[in-house]
């Protein structure tokens, strides 16, 4: 009897220690008072450079599609007639876009692709420009202007994503997928240096009483 009352006693204890551990542990909130220093959440680009950064970084046809949303004349650009088998990355911030696999001949002078790398790597938001209601495609990373998609796609989805050839630099796939290992093996390395081994001993030594659980806690403490 005096055991289930020991017992009832500690789980009591128990849970007014979780209930005080919870109310105090508590973070402040994040203090954000910089727009700059907003949370990550935050659906924005995530790589912002100044217009001057883009204007040294990119030529000027880059600067101009990706930048002030324009497009490149047709069958002018590097990649219309290109056929490499590799990857598509963005020209402002290398994000792979479009894979080689999903490119096809749209007869518009423009490369042509029937669906991003990933649905996650671009967004789309209506363009009333030039008297027409299209979908823009830009760069989930840096809000690059790309291109439009079209619902005159061929299949499996039915997609044109026509983007502009200046917003796209290409990358061969063997090139491609010797980053992508190297990446993975080093993301996979533990950061720090290895603990040292508490099961090797000095070498001779008798193995010394192993510790055991610890005794039990004397009763009414
Ligand atoms: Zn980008």
């Amino acid at each position: 009897m005096r055991n289930r009352i020991l017992a009832n006693g500690a789980a009591v204890l128990a849970i007014a220690a979780l209930a005080s551990a919870g109310a105090g542990g508590d973070e402040p909130a994040a203090k954000t008072s910089r727009g700059r220093s907003a949370a990550p959440q935050s659906r924005g680009p995530s790589v912002v450079k100044t217009d001057a950064e883009w204007r040294q970084q990119l030529s000027e046809i880059e600067y101009y599609v990706t930048r002030r949303k324009g497009t490149e004349r047709a069958f002018t650009g590097r990649y219309w007639d290109h056929h490499g088998d590799g990857i598509y990355r963005c020209v402002c911030c290398a994000t792979p876009l479009f894979d080689s696999r999903t490119k096809f001949e749209s007869g518009t002078g423009w490369p042509s692709f029937f669906a991003p790398l990933e649905r996650s790597v671009v967004r789309t938001q209506t363009d009333r420009s030039n008297f027409m209601v299209r979908t823009e495609v830009l760069c989930r990373t840096c809000d690059a202007h790309l291109g439009h998609v079209f619902r005159d796609g061929p299949r499996p989805t039915g997609l044109r994503y026509c983007m502009n050839s200046a917003a796209l630099i290409f990358q061969s796939r063997a090139e491609y997928e010797a980053e992508q290992a190297a990446r993975s093996i080093l993301e996979t390395e533990p950061e720090t240096e290895p603990a040292p081994d508490p099961s090797k001993g000095e070498p001779g030594t008798d193995e010394g009483p192993t510790p055991g659980p610890e005794e039990e806690p004397a009763p009414g403490r």
